[in-house]
């Protein structure tokens, strides 16, 4: 009989669901915005739990056919006890004992954690980083996250908040973050600075990454400029992270890393440039394999290591 597992990736913007196969495919789709549903907890819990059974009836599975549900969401989770802490872009959710409330409705077990966990968790499973035993997935756009696997295993740190090299300092004398802090490697190569950065390069306002793509693939010197100057803060941030945990691979996933062309060799050349030689010589820089599906199949491969399977 073959286990499948309901995987939910809940964003600020959208949630997808998907049914997702032992060998790590996704077979079955749905997803539905989050805003009509973000203003009540109660309400997001009870749309999440009929679209959950809608998905597992569409596909006329039997009950005893799904191991468990996996749910990815954007904030600080504790995964050990089911809890979501804290989602910053989704009000209203603090200390929620959704892995409890969610098995009562639906009679199956749940388990929750950090959305970028399961991304990572997905790109070293199925992915990128397939028989990897120590990489870093790291995921860039508006937020800036990671993920780690150390000796094979994904580390969660005393709380389940390791991973957050989006607020790695860089600068104390930089910009403040939103975390509290100063000068955090987010606010060099989140969405909004590098769409600043591109601004001030093209001399026009409002310009976005994918412009600059489009741009540079037409040879555009000053988009070939930006591309270099982003590249050069990636992996400025990077190299802190390679002599710390000595990494085979380092997964760069996230809408910027569809530009790996422009970015990728001068992240490299960074890199082996100011990294310790040892783990300069060791690390390979690869983009995710998985986009819209990680968080999904992250959450096959969250249950399956809790099942023990
Ligand atoms: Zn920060």
């Amino acid at each position: 009989m073959k286990k499948y597992v309901v995987g939910v990736d809940v964003g600020g913007t959208n949630i997808k669901l998907g049914l997702v196969h032992p060998r790590g495919f996704v077979i079955a789709r749905s997803h539905f915005p989050t805003k009509p549903f973000s203003s009540s907890k109660s309400k997001l819990i009870t749309v999440l739990a009929k679209e959950i059974k809608k998905i597992i009836a569409c596909e006329k599975l039997e009950i005893r056919e799904v191991v468990g549900i996996g749910i990815g969401l954007p904030g600080l989770i504790d995964y050990g006890k089911g809890i979501v802490r804290f989602l910053p872009n989704i009000p209203g959710w603090k200390n929620v004992p959704l892995k409890s409330i969610l098995q009562k409705k639906l009679n199956m077990p749940v388990f929750v954690d950090n959305d970028v966990k399961l991304i990572t968790l997905a790109e070293w499973k199925f992915g990128a980083g397939r028989g990897v035993k120590n990489l870093i997935c790291l995921t860039l756009g508006t937020g800036v996250g990671s993920g780690l696997i150390l000796d094979n295993r994904l580390y969660r740190g005393a709380g389940n908040a390791a991973g957050e090299l989006g607020h790695m300092p860089l600068n104390e004398q930089g910009p403040a973050c939103n975390c509290g802090g100063f000068g955090c490697f987010e606010r060099y190569v989140g969405n909004k600075p590098l769409f600043a950065l591109a601004s001030r390069i093209m001399n026009t306002p409002d310009m976005t990454t994918p412009k600059m793509f489009a741009l540079a693939n037409q040879g555009n010197a000053k988009a070939l400029r930006f591309w270099h100057e982003a590249a050069i803060r990636i992996g400025n941030g990077l190299v802190g992270v390679v002599n710390l945990f000595n990494p085979q691979l380092i997964i760069i996933g996230g809408g910027v890393s569809n530009n790996e062309k422009f970015l990728f060799p001068t992240i490299r050349t960074v890199i082996k440039r100011r990294a310790m030689g040892l783990q300069a010589s060791m690390v390979k820089i690869k983009r995710a394999e998985f986009g819209d599906d990680a968080g999904i199949i992250g959450a096959q491969v969250l249950v399956y290591n809790a099942k023990n399977f």
